[in-house]
């Protein structure tokens, strides 16, 4: 659930948004396709609580009219509490709250995914997955990038973060990291950058002024376009794809289908690192972007 300034705009982030969850689900090996549904605000509305409900009821309505084709989850903007009222007007929704039969909350398993993630890229540019030495700054402190946050500050890493909400400074005191504005964090001299907010922050203005070596993190869509992961390896900025480092989340909720077991889902969002490693091998034998390795892998599974 967002703010777009006109339907076109939300209905272009829900295709590049379904898009990328195709990719998340092929690359994570999953017995998923992708898509992505988009509740349209406008730009910085707040609901009452009837008239959210309403939207979520409406939703609910459509997510049942595709009978079974779309399972609708949690993201920005919405929580588990939203999805039982979605749930209300469909049994095709995933991440219901834990004493519902769900999985819960799906952002601690994004969070385990990025961090494992960050760790990968770590070993490859740094020859260590350790984080205790690395300065690490993290955009976004919503769901996903506070627990990234605290689990690399539980890892010993120096931390920035960052918010375009002035609220989230209190996470700032309480990690003991340094508060910056968005803009600024993004080109600080840091080791990694983790974008944890929205899409698109990635592209021919951004990406020559960065100064970090790493980018991993969980928004999805970070890059405005293709051509900005050519831009970054040029660069020798080793960027994790999103749609790899971000899959924890689905990972988990396609557990919940199958019957839902934490430990085990736990187990596959970690190995989000190994497949990392096998598409950063790929991209280095192929002299390949991590994109392009990434992307082959997904265009390969859907083609079988
Ligand atoms: P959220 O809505 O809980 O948090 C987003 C945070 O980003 C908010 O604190 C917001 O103030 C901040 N923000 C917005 N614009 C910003 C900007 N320009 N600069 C800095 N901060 C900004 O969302 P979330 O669930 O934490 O998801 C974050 C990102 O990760 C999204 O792109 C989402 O699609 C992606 N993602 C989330 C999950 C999940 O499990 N929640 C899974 C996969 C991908």
């Amino acid at each position: 659930m967002w703010g777009y300034a006109d339907a076109r705009q939300a209905l272009r982030d829900a295709l590049r948004l379904s898009r990328a969850m195709t990719y998340k689900s092929a690359v994570a090996d999953l017995p998923l396709g992708g898509g992505k549904g988009v509740i349209m605000t406008a730009p910085g509305a707040v609901l009452t609580s009837e008239r959210r409900t309403a939207a979520l009821l409406d939703f609910g309505d459509t997510v049942q009219s595709l009978d079974g084709r779309y399972i609708t989850a949690e993201d920005v903007g919405t929580s588990s509490r939203d999805m039982r009222v979605i749930a209300e007007r469909t049994e095709h929704v995933a991440g219901l709250p834990v004493r519902q039969g769900g999985s819960g909350d799906p952002s601690p398993f994004t969070a385990l995914g990025v961090e494992a993630a960050i760790r990968a890229c770590c070993e490859r540019v740094f020859s260590s997955s350790s984080l205790g030495e690395r300065t690490v700054a993290v955009i976004g402190l919503g769901h996903v990038g506070s627990r990234v946050a605290k689990r690399c500050a539980k890892a010993g890493a120096r931390l920035v973060v960052s918010d375009i909400d002035e609220g989230k400074r209190h996470f700032a005191a309480e990690l003991g990291a340094r508060w910056a504005a968005p803009a600024e964090a993004l080109e600080l001299d840091v080791d990694v950058v983790a974008p944890c907010a929205l899409g698109g922050v990635l592209d021919h203005e951004t990406v020559p002024r960065l100064r970090c070596r790493v980018i991993a993190g969980a928004a999805n869509n970070q890059l405005a376009n293709e051509s900005v992961a050519d831009l970054l390896a040029a660069r020798q900025i080793l960027w994790a794809p999103d749609f790899v480092a971000n899959a924890g989340g689905l990972i988990s909720i396609a557990e919940e289908l199958n019957g839902y077991n934490a430990a085990a889902a736990r187990r596959r969002v970690r190995h989000i690192g190994d497949t990392l490693r096998e598409i950063f091998d790929e991209a280095e034998a192929t002299d390949a972007t991590p994109l392009t390795a990434a992307t082959a892998i997904a265009r390969k599974r859907l083609a079988t």
